[in-house]
Formats: structure tokens, sequence, C-alpha cells
């Protein structure tokens, strides 16, 4: 899918680029740092499914910045966090997907981090075009916002030359 800049310079048409301004999207999103924003995934595979991605419309991670790279990785370790509290998975599968042919649906880099049960039902979508939703989107999002508000914090901060402190400073939403 081709896209369309608009005249604010963000890709029209783009979730992920339309998840990092505040407004419409915001069921979803539940934190929004300097350089990533973190949203559930609409079509989840298993409960707390949720997408880390840069704030800039990259398709892959050898496009990024080191800055953007240390701040996805650290914004992931805050969602693993807060999903841990929240939800208690046994463990979690983290990965991404690149290009339409390994299944990315949005040419926008985001990191997939699907917690996973021992009993889960995670094949299902494989199996049948059947997504089993045990908790609402909604429900999960004030959750897992509430946990990344009440966390411990980043311990992660670039120190030398032009670090400013905080890797990623987080606007709660
Ligand atoms: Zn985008």
């Amino acid at each position: 899918m081709a896209y369309v800049t608009g005249e604010s310079g963000v890709p029209e048409g783009c979730f992920i680029c339309a998840a990092t301004v505040p407004g419409s999207s915001d069921s979803l999103v539940v934190e929004r740092a300097e350089l990533t924003v973190t949203l559930l995934n609409r079509f989840p595979y298993s409960s707390g499914h949720l997408m880390v991605a840069p704030r800039r419309h990259a398709a892959d991670p050898r496009e990024l910045s080191p800055e953007e790279g240390l701040a996805v990785l650290a914004a992931t370790r805050r969602a693993l966090d807060a999903i841990t509290r929240k939800m208690a998975p046994g463990g979690f599968n983290v990965g991404f997907n690149l290009g339409s042919a390994a299944g990315a649906s949005v040419d926008h880099l985001h990191l997939h981090v699907v917690p996973r049960w021992g009993s889960d039902t995670n094949f299902m979508p494989v199996l049948a075009d059947v997504k089993v939703l045990p908790e609402h989107l909604e429900v999960t999002a004030a959750r897992l916002r509430e946990a990344l508000a009440t966390g411990a914090g980043d311990p992660w901060e670039i120190t030398g030359a032009g670090g400013s402190g905080a890797a990623d400073p987080v606007e709660r939403v």
C-alpha cells in the first residue's frame, strides 16, 4: 500500500502515525513517549497484545537512529513490565514482521509484544478466522496505562555527549 503524505508530513492512512497524535485513537494508546508510541493491537492474538513503534514513519529497524532504536527497546521494557504486573503471563512472543510477505499489514515499523499463557488459545487465529477476546480492549488499555503510570520508570539513561538524562521522556496518556 502506498501512503500519501499530507501537509503535516504525516503519511495519511497510517494508523500508527495517527496514534502519535492525541485524538481519535486514544482508546488503544497506552503510552506516548518523545520517540515512541505504544498501542494495543485492535485484532489481538491474546489479551494485552500491543505494538511498540517509533513515532517516525520508518519501515525497517535499519532506518532507525541509535536513539530511536534504544527508545523502542526501552518502551518495550516498560510494556513487558506493565503487562507482567497486571496480567502475569507465563511468557511473551516479541518480534517484528518486516514486509508484506512476512505478514506486515502496515509499513510503519512496530514491535509486537504478545503475552502468552501456558494454556492460551494463540493458535486459534491460525486454525480458523477466530479471535478470542477474554477482556475488552479498552479495559486492557486502562489497566496497562495505570501500570505504566505507576511503574518504576525507565532504568535506562542516555549518558555522555548529547545525553539529556531520561532515554525517552514519557508523556502519559
Ligand atoms: Zn506511519
